[in-house]
């Protein structure tokens, strides 16, 4: 069905082997050099990039153990960086399907039919689980990280997605970053990667190096086309994200706050937006906290109380959107009190 090179790779990310080996993806499973996995022993497929890491439930019976993982239940594999995001979808489409299956047996087993729910994803095809959930405006897929509506419409703009350095909901990019430039034996550096984040990012990172650079031409030129590309290409209704992410990634929620609603009068449904205006309530919160004990914790209080606010929003109108509810999640002792006004439904 789809043929494709790869290498098993070790805990350090290295291949096991010095030539690629071939897979394919059949109507029963994967093949990896011959070897069988069945779609029904998928737990979960994670890609970093041209990487991707398979999880496998807990009674997989597979012929490829010699390459499982010590302390994990799965391996990882490099693929070609081209094919990495179709490969991982077109594997996440079956194993999704079977899970997904799997639920409704069991909810119809338990009399529970009625609370099951589900949806496919526009973009990568994968079956998504939405049983229990209330239905929403948009829907999240976590297989994908891409947002669409309840009418099956792809929605996200571009790459907007949340950045795997800050956690924020921004466009990414591959940005090139080279740091040359030498200012005596104590500060000096040359180095050329590539990074995958965020705009704000981007844009964080260049403003210190800006001005290292300046006088060294490999590492400014770099520098201008990076800061080129984080200011081209932006949707209108976009434009103040990347700032405002900034700022609150620093704790600057008070100035971060104008720019958020200035794009509320365009986008004021969209998840991503709505969850970076709550995250930057939060991290203005918990920097706060962190001199709390010189302060009190008064102050970061209000902040808590509109980051709670806007995530909820958030999920009021994705109610699957993992990252809002993730900070949910890792924050749940952070105590706060509920305005009597809270429950406004006005949006
Ligand atoms: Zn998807
Ligand atoms: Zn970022």
């Amino acid at each position: 069905m789809f043929d494709f090179d790869f290498r098993f790779l070790n805990t350090d990310n290295k291949p096991t082997s010095f030539f690629d080996k071939q897979g394919s993806i059949e109507d029963e499973g994967v093949y990896f050099a011959g070897e069988i996995l069945a779609f029904e022993d998928i737990q979960e497929v994670v890609r970093h990039r041209n990487r991707l890491s398979f999880i496998l439930e807990a009674d997989a019976r597979t012929a490829i153990d010699e390459f499982l993982l010590p302390d994990f239940n799965g391996f990882m594999i490099r693929v070609n960086e081209d094919e990495a995001f179709d490969i991982k979808s077109m594997i996440d489409r079956k194993y999704t399907q079977i899970q997904v299956e799997k639920r409704k047996e069991e909810l119809k087993s338990q009399d529970e039919l009625h609370n099951f729910r589900k949806a496919e994803c526009p973009t990568c095809k994968s079956h998504l689980d939405l049983s229990y959930l209330k239905p929403t405006k948009y829907i999240f897929c976590r297989y994908c990280d891409s947002i669409f509506n309840k009418y099956g419409n792809y929605t996200d703009l571009n790459d907007y997605k949340i950045c795997p350095v800050c956690n924020y909901y921004n466009r990414l990019q591959i940005t090139p970053r080279v740091e040359a430039y030498f200012y005596g034996k104590e500060d000096k550096a040359f180095s050329f990667e590539k990074a995958y984040q965020c705009d704000s990012c981007t844009e964080r990172e260049l403003r210190p190096r800006f001005w290292k650079n300046a006088p060294f031409v490999v590492g400014a030129i770099t520098d201008f086309i990076a800061k080129n590309r984080i200011e081209t290409d932006i949707d209108s209704s976009y434009a103040e994200l990347t700032k405002a992410n900034l700022l609150g990634y620093w704790g600057q929620i008070e100035e971060a706050k104008p720019l958020y609603e200035s794009m509320f009068l365009y986008v004021k449904d969209q998840p991503g937006v709505l969850y970076d205006f709550g995250k930057a309530y939060l991290d203005s919160a918990l920097l706060l906290l962190e001199d709390a004990e010189f302060t009190g914790d008064e102050a970061a209080m209000p902040y808590i109380r509109e980051a709670v606010r806007w995530l909820s929003r958030s999920i009021q109108m994705c109610s699957n959107y993992q990252p809002a509810i993730k900070l949910f999640e890792d924050n749940e002792e952070l105590e706060y009190e509920i305005d009597d006004d809270f429950e406004d439904n006005d949006y």
